[in-house]
């Protein structure tokens, strides 16, 4: 019915089962819908959107009862309360730069492909997702370098 999180850190937040996340509906006469539509709870009854978690949290904000104050319950729940609780976890760890490095060069390896072309030298270039990646890797580096002269 909601949203789960799978990304970084997912288990140790309880992510997958602790903390879903949805609009839940209130209606005309103040009560939550709690996910369920049915006679007690119609589609057309509810004044509003709110940001909810199984966990029991809840936004303050009541949304627009459209289709984009659903939405906008949905990214508070994220903003207000999963972020929070992945960045926590996060705070926990970290990760030595020379393995960082390492990994970088690893997934250089794996995934940077090339294609032919026979306009440059050498007859191939990467291909435009490869570039892409080979962007971001080497944003990471740069990261990694600012890090270090500011740890100087
Ligand atoms: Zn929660």
């Amino acid at each position: 019915m909601g949203i789960s999180y799978w990304g970084p850190f997912a288990d140790a937040i309880g992510g997958g089962d602790d903390h879903e996340g949805f609009a839940n509906r209130q209606m005309r006469d103040g009560q939550w819908s709690n996910g369920e539509w049915s006679s007690r709870f119609p589609s057309d009854a509810h004044v509003g959107f709110r940001a909810e978690c199984t966990c029991g949290w809840h936004g303050e904000e009541l949304f627009p009862p459209t289709d984009e104050g659903e939405e906008a319950a949905d990214d508070a729940w994220s903003e207000q309360h999963l972020q929070g609780l992945i960045d926590a976890e996060a705070r926990k760890h970290s990760v030595r730069a020379d393995r960082l490095l390492r990994w970088m060069k690893d997934v250089r390896q794996a995934a940077l492909k090339t294609e032919p072309d026979s306009n440059v030298l050498g007859g191939e270039r990467l291909t435009e997702r490869s570039r892409g990646f080979g962007d971001a890797l080497e944003q990471l580096g740069k990261f990694l370098e600012q890090q270090a002269r500011e740890q100087r």
